[in-house]
Protein backbone atom coordinates (compact mmCIF):
# COMPACT_ATOMS: atom_id res chain seq x y z
CA UNK A 1 0.00 0.00 0.00
CA UNK A 2 1.40 3.28 -0.71
CA UNK A 3 1.67 6.37 1.65
CA UNK A 4 -0.66 8.26 -0.90
CA UNK A 5 -3.67 5.21 -0.09
CA UNK A 6 -2.65 5.64 3.48
CA UNK A 7 -3.63 8.60 3.77
CA UNK A 8 -6.84 8.40 1.58
CA UNK A 9 -8.37 5.52 3.82
CA UNK A 10 -7.61 7.46 6.87
CA UNK A 11 -8.85 10.43 5.59
CA UNK A 12 -12.15 8.35 3.92
CA UNK A 13 -12.50 6.57 7.67
CA UNK A 14 -11.83 9.21 9.63
CA UNK A 15 -14.41 11.66 7.69
CA UNK A 16 -17.26 8.20 7.96
CA UNK A 17 -17.59 8.54 4.09
CA UNK A 18 -19.98 6.03 2.75
CA UNK A 19 -18.73 3.73 0.67
CA UNK A 20 -14.65 3.81 1.69
CA UNK A 21 -14.36 0.20 1.54
CA UNK A 22 -13.67 0.60 -2.23
CA UNK A 23 -10.60 2.43 -1.63
CA UNK A 24 -8.43 -1.26 -1.66
CA UNK A 25 -4.94 -1.53 -0.87
CA UNK A 26 -3.09 -2.01 -4.23
CA UNK A 27 -0.44 -4.93 -4.89
CA UNK A 28 3.12 -3.00 -5.57
CA UNK A 29 3.13 -2.79 -8.99
CA UNK A 30 6.62 -2.41 -11.11
CA UNK A 31 7.30 0.61 -13.30
CA UNK A 32 6.70 -1.26 -16.47
CA UNK A 33 3.37 -3.31 -16.42
CA UNK A 34 1.79 -5.66 -18.54
CA UNK A 35 -1.67 -6.44 -18.65
CA UNK A 36 -3.06 -8.76 -21.02
CA UNK A 37 -6.71 -7.75 -22.64
CA UNK A 38 -7.22 -10.86 -24.74
CA UNK A 39 -6.25 -14.14 -24.79
CA UNK A 40 -8.48 -16.05 -26.68
CA UNK A 41 -6.90 -16.96 -30.45
CA UNK A 42 -9.38 -16.57 -33.41
CA UNK A 43 -11.93 -13.74 -34.22
CA UNK A 44 -15.18 -15.12 -33.03
CA UNK A 45 -16.60 -13.76 -30.36
CA UNK A 46 -16.70 -16.30 -27.17
CA UNK A 47 -17.75 -15.86 -23.44
CA UNK A 48 -14.94 -17.02 -21.81
CA UNK A 49 -11.98 -14.66 -23.21
CA UNK A 50 -11.62 -11.98 -25.64
CA UNK A 51 -9.40 -11.59 -28.78
CA UNK A 52 -5.91 -10.63 -28.78
CA UNK A 53 -4.94 -7.75 -27.62
CA UNK A 54 -1.86 -6.42 -24.37
CA UNK A 55 -1.02 -3.22 -23.32
CA UNK A 56 2.33 -2.60 -21.33
CA UNK A 57 2.12 0.54 -18.95
CA UNK A 58 4.89 2.52 -18.94
CA UNK A 59 5.75 6.13 -17.71
CA UNK A 60 1.32 6.43 -17.57
CA UNK A 61 1.96 6.11 -21.35
CA UNK A 62 0.07 2.99 -23.10
CA UNK A 63 1.92 0.68 -25.32
CA UNK A 64 -1.22 -1.82 -26.98
CA UNK A 65 -0.33 -4.54 -28.40
CA UNK A 66 -2.38 -5.94 -31.34
CA UNK A 67 -6.32 -4.91 -31.05
CA UNK A 68 -8.76 -7.38 -30.83
CA UNK A 69 -12.47 -7.20 -30.30
CA UNK A 70 -13.44 -5.28 -27.39
CA UNK A 71 -9.86 -3.71 -26.64
CA UNK A 72 -10.61 -0.50 -25.81
CA UNK A 73 -13.37 -1.75 -23.26
CA UNK A 74 -10.61 -4.54 -21.63
CA UNK A 75 -8.30 -0.86 -21.04
CA UNK A 76 -11.26 0.62 -18.96
CA UNK A 77 -11.79 -2.86 -17.14
CA UNK A 78 -7.96 -3.36 -16.88
CA UNK A 79 -8.58 0.28 -15.57
CA UNK A 80 -5.96 1.88 -17.52
CA UNK A 81 -7.07 5.55 -19.29
CA UNK A 82 -7.98 5.79 -22.73
CA UNK A 83 -6.46 9.22 -23.03
CA UNK A 84 -3.24 7.88 -22.12
CA UNK A 85 -2.83 5.91 -25.70
CA UNK A 86 0.46 6.63 -27.08
CA UNK A 87 1.53 3.44 -29.40
CA UNK A 88 -0.41 0.88 -31.04
CA UNK A 89 1.03 -1.74 -32.53
CA UNK A 90 -0.25 -4.52 -34.69
CA UNK A 91 1.68 -7.95 -35.44
CA UNK A 92 -0.06 -8.59 -38.22
CA UNK A 93 -3.74 -8.07 -40.28
CA UNK A 94 -6.13 -10.80 -39.28
CA UNK A 95 -8.91 -9.68 -37.48
CA UNK A 96 -8.71 -10.84 -34.50
CA UNK A 97 -5.61 -8.56 -34.01
CA UNK A 98 -7.03 -5.99 -35.68
CA UNK A 99 -10.69 -5.81 -35.96
CA UNK A 100 -11.12 -2.87 -32.97
CA UNK A 101 -7.81 -1.06 -34.06
CA UNK A 102 -9.85 1.98 -35.35
CA UNK A 103 -11.95 1.82 -32.56
CA UNK A 104 -9.56 1.92 -30.32
CA UNK A 105 -8.50 5.54 -31.82
CA UNK A 106 -11.92 6.71 -31.75
CA UNK A 107 -13.27 5.67 -28.84
CA UNK A 108 -9.85 6.75 -27.16
CA UNK A 109 -10.45 10.15 -28.24
CA UNK A 110 -14.11 10.09 -27.26
CA UNK A 111 -12.78 9.60 -23.71
CA UNK A 112 -10.28 12.47 -23.88
CA UNK A 113 -7.67 11.79 -25.84
CA UNK A 114 -5.69 14.97 -27.15
CA UNK A 115 -2.30 14.12 -27.98
CA UNK A 116 -0.54 12.37 -30.74
CA UNK A 117 -0.56 8.15 -31.38
CA UNK A 118 1.84 6.53 -33.35
CA UNK A 119 0.54 3.58 -34.73
CA UNK A 120 2.77 0.49 -35.92
CA UNK A 121 2.45 -2.68 -38.25
CA UNK A 122 3.09 -4.11 -41.64
CA UNK A 123 1.19 -2.45 -44.75
CA UNK A 124 -1.65 -1.84 -45.28
CA UNK A 125 -2.11 -0.22 -42.15
CA UNK A 126 -1.73 3.64 -43.46
CA UNK A 127 -4.79 2.59 -45.91
CA UNK A 128 -6.58 0.86 -42.80
CA UNK A 129 -6.15 3.98 -40.63
CA UNK A 130 -7.34 6.43 -43.52
CA UNK A 131 -10.40 4.54 -44.65
CA UNK A 132 -11.08 3.55 -41.13
CA UNK A 133 -11.05 7.41 -40.86
CA UNK A 134 -13.05 8.09 -43.51
CA UNK A 135 -15.91 5.70 -42.25
CA UNK A 136 -16.22 7.54 -39.19
CA UNK A 137 -15.97 10.92 -40.70
CA UNK A 138 -19.48 11.71 -39.81
CA UNK A 139 -19.28 10.92 -36.16
CA UNK A 140 -15.79 12.72 -35.62
CA UNK A 141 -16.85 15.81 -36.98
CA UNK A 142 -20.16 16.23 -35.36
CA UNK A 143 -17.92 15.67 -32.12
CA UNK A 144 -15.50 18.16 -33.18
CA UNK A 145 -18.40 20.55 -33.44
CA UNK A 146 -20.61 19.94 -31.07
CA UNK A 147 -18.75 18.79 -28.10
CA UNK A 148 -15.47 20.90 -28.97
CA UNK A 149 -12.73 18.19 -29.21
CA UNK A 150 -9.36 18.34 -30.83
CA UNK A 151 -9.52 17.56 -34.27
CA UNK A 152 -8.51 13.13 -34.44
CA UNK A 153 -7.00 12.68 -37.36
CA UNK A 154 -3.83 14.79 -37.60
CA UNK A 155 -3.56 13.14 -33.48
CA UNK A 156 -2.77 9.54 -35.46
CA UNK A 157 0.14 9.35 -37.29
CA UNK A 158 0.57 5.61 -38.93
CA UNK A 159 3.46 3.97 -39.62
CA UNK A 160 4.08 0.43 -42.11
CA UNK A 161 6.92 -1.20 -41.18
CA UNK A 162 9.56 -1.56 -43.74
CA UNK A 163 11.11 -4.80 -42.05
CA UNK A 164 12.30 -6.28 -39.34
CA UNK A 165 14.09 -4.24 -36.79
CA UNK A 166 14.49 -1.65 -34.59
CA UNK A 167 11.17 0.19 -34.46
CA UNK A 168 10.85 3.19 -32.05
CA UNK A 169 13.23 4.28 -28.79
CA UNK A 170 11.47 6.33 -26.57
CA UNK A 171 12.21 8.05 -22.55
CA UNK A 172 10.50 4.45 -21.49
CA UNK A 173 11.12 1.61 -23.90
CA UNK A 174 12.97 0.50 -27.23
CA UNK A 175 10.92 -1.50 -28.95
CA UNK A 176 12.74 -4.09 -31.68
CA UNK A 177 10.34 -6.47 -33.95
CA UNK A 178 11.23 -10.04 -35.62
CA UNK A 179 9.73 -11.43 -39.07
CA UNK A 180 7.64 -14.54 -37.45
CA UNK A 181 6.24 -17.06 -39.86
CA UNK A 182 2.23 -17.24 -40.20
CA UNK A 183 1.36 -18.23 -43.82
CA UNK A 184 -0.61 -17.36 -45.26
CA UNK A 185 0.16 -13.24 -43.87
CA UNK A 186 3.37 -12.32 -44.54
CA UNK A 187 4.50 -9.93 -42.99
CA UNK A 188 3.91 -11.10 -39.58
CA UNK A 189 5.82 -9.76 -36.65
CA UNK A 190 6.60 -10.20 -33.54
CA UNK A 191 7.76 -7.43 -31.08
CA UNK A 192 10.15 -6.53 -28.23
CA UNK A 193 9.96 -3.93 -24.90
CA UNK A 194 13.40 -3.46 -23.49
CA UNK A 195 12.52 -1.12 -20.65
CA UNK A 196 14.62 0.12 -17.94
CA UNK A 197 13.41 -2.57 -15.55
CA UNK A 198 12.07 -5.15 -17.89
CA UNK A 199 11.84 -6.82 -21.48
CA UNK A 200 8.83 -8.10 -22.82
CA UNK A 201 8.08 -10.16 -26.60
CA UNK A 202 5.27 -11.05 -27.83
CA UNK A 203 5.55 -13.82 -30.88
CA UNK A 204 2.28 -12.43 -32.48
CA UNK A 205 1.13 -15.69 -34.45
CA UNK A 206 3.72 -18.06 -35.77
CA UNK A 207 4.89 -21.24 -36.05
CA UNK A 208 8.05 -22.24 -34.27
CA UNK A 209 9.86 -19.25 -35.29
CA UNK A 210 14.04 -19.35 -34.95
CA UNK A 211 13.70 -15.66 -35.82
CA UNK A 212 11.75 -15.13 -32.68
CA UNK A 213 14.01 -17.21 -30.55
CA UNK A 214 16.66 -14.72 -31.40
CA UNK A 215 13.90 -11.69 -30.46
CA UNK A 216 13.56 -13.18 -26.81
CA UNK A 217 16.99 -14.27 -26.23
CA UNK A 218 17.28 -13.46 -22.42
CA UNK A 219 13.93 -11.46 -22.27
CA UNK A 220 12.18 -11.38 -18.67
CA UNK A 221 8.93 -12.12 -20.22
CA UNK A 222 7.89 -13.97 -23.34
CA UNK A 223 4.39 -14.12 -24.58
CA UNK A 224 3.82 -16.67 -26.88
CA UNK A 225 0.23 -17.56 -28.79
CA UNK A 226 -0.37 -21.46 -28.15
CA UNK A 227 -2.37 -24.45 -30.19
CA UNK A 228 -3.14 -27.25 -27.90
CA UNK A 229 -2.88 -30.25 -30.34
CA UNK A 230 -5.22 -32.74 -29.02
CA UNK A 231 -7.75 -30.30 -28.89
CA UNK A 232 -7.69 -29.03 -32.42
CA UNK A 233 -10.20 -32.30 -33.80
CA UNK A 234 -12.68 -30.91 -31.52
CA UNK A 235 -12.06 -27.33 -32.63
CA UNK A 236 -12.65 -28.05 -35.79
CA UNK A 237 -15.48 -30.27 -35.66
CA UNK A 238 -17.78 -27.17 -34.65
CA UNK A 239 -17.26 -25.26 -38.14
CA UNK A 240 -18.19 -25.79 -41.58
CA UNK A 241 -15.00 -25.28 -43.00
CA UNK A 242 -12.73 -27.73 -40.45
CA UNK A 243 -10.47 -29.54 -43.24
CA UNK A 244 -8.91 -26.16 -44.41
CA UNK A 245 -9.47 -24.93 -40.73
CA UNK A 246 -7.43 -27.34 -39.41
CA UNK A 247 -4.71 -27.30 -41.92
CA UNK A 248 -4.25 -23.46 -41.71
CA UNK A 249 -4.10 -24.35 -37.75
CA UNK A 250 -1.64 -26.51 -38.02
CA UNK A 251 0.88 -24.46 -40.36
CA UNK A 252 0.53 -21.31 -38.91
CA UNK A 253 0.38 -21.90 -35.15
CA UNK A 254 3.14 -23.38 -32.53
CA UNK A 255 2.01 -26.12 -29.88
CA UNK A 256 2.55 -25.34 -26.39
CA UNK A 257 5.09 -28.29 -26.27
CA UNK A 258 7.05 -25.25 -28.98
CA UNK A 259 6.41 -23.29 -27.07
CA UNK A 260 8.41 -24.43 -24.26
CA UNK A 261 11.30 -25.29 -26.57
CA UNK A 262 11.33 -21.63 -27.89
CA UNK A 263 11.35 -20.31 -24.64
CA UNK A 264 14.21 -22.41 -23.31
CA UNK A 265 16.18 -21.59 -26.59
CA UNK A 266 15.87 -18.37 -26.11
CA UNK A 267 16.70 -18.43 -22.54
CA UNK A 268 13.64 -16.23 -21.14
CA UNK A 269 13.13 -16.20 -17.66
CA UNK A 270 8.86 -16.50 -17.90
CA UNK A 271 6.88 -17.99 -20.32
CA UNK A 272 3.31 -16.54 -20.90
CA UNK A 273 0.99 -18.65 -22.90
CA UNK A 274 -1.92 -16.16 -24.56
CA UNK A 275 -3.62 -16.68 -27.64
CA UNK A 276 -5.23 -20.02 -27.01
CA UNK A 277 -6.49 -22.27 -29.84
CA UNK A 278 -8.64 -23.49 -28.79
CA UNK A 279 -9.67 -20.96 -26.86
CA UNK A 280 -12.68 -21.99 -25.02
CA UNK A 281 -12.44 -25.77 -24.87
CA UNK A 282 -13.97 -26.50 -20.96
CA UNK A 283 -11.96 -29.83 -21.61
CA UNK A 284 -8.01 -27.91 -21.47
CA UNK A 285 -7.52 -26.60 -18.31
CA UNK A 286 -5.05 -24.15 -17.60
CA UNK A 287 -2.97 -26.81 -15.80
CA UNK A 288 -2.57 -28.73 -19.09
CA UNK A 289 -1.41 -25.91 -21.23
CA UNK A 290 0.88 -25.84 -18.65
CA UNK A 291 2.39 -29.54 -18.17
CA UNK A 292 2.09 -29.19 -22.39
CA UNK A 293 4.82 -26.61 -22.27
CA UNK A 294 6.37 -28.07 -19.15
CA UNK A 295 8.00 -30.86 -21.16
CA UNK A 296 11.05 -28.89 -22.58
CA UNK A 297 11.10 -25.76 -20.49
CA UNK A 298 12.04 -25.34 -16.65
CA UNK A 299 11.26 -21.74 -15.97
CA UNK A 300 8.10 -20.17 -15.14
CA UNK A 301 5.00 -20.64 -17.10
CA UNK A 302 1.99 -19.01 -16.61
CA UNK A 303 -1.70 -19.95 -18.49
CA UNK A 304 -2.86 -16.17 -19.32
CA UNK A 305 -6.07 -14.88 -18.61
CA UNK A 306 -7.69 -12.21 -19.40
CA UNK A 307 -6.73 -8.46 -17.25
CA UNK A 308 -4.04 -10.80 -15.95
CA UNK A 309 -0.86 -8.39 -14.74
CA UNK A 310 2.23 -9.90 -15.41
ZN1 LIG B 1 -4.51 -14.77 -34.23
ZN1 LIG C 1 -3.11 -14.74 -37.32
Amino acid sequence: MTDNLDRRTFLAAAAGVAGAAWIRPQQPTRKTRLILLGTGGGPRPKKENNATAHVIIAGDQLYVVDCGDGVAHQLVLAGASLDKLRHVFITHHHSDHNADYGNLLLLSWASGLRTPVDTWGPPPLARITRLFFEMSAYDIDVRIADEGRVPLVPLIHAHELPGPGPVLRDENVTVTSALVNHPMVTPAYGYRFDAADRSIVFSGDTTFSDNLVQLARGADVLVHEALYLPAVDRLVARVPNAATLKKHLLASHTSAEDCGRVAAAAGVTTLVLSHFVPPDDPLVTAQMWIDAARRHFTGEIIAGRDLMEI
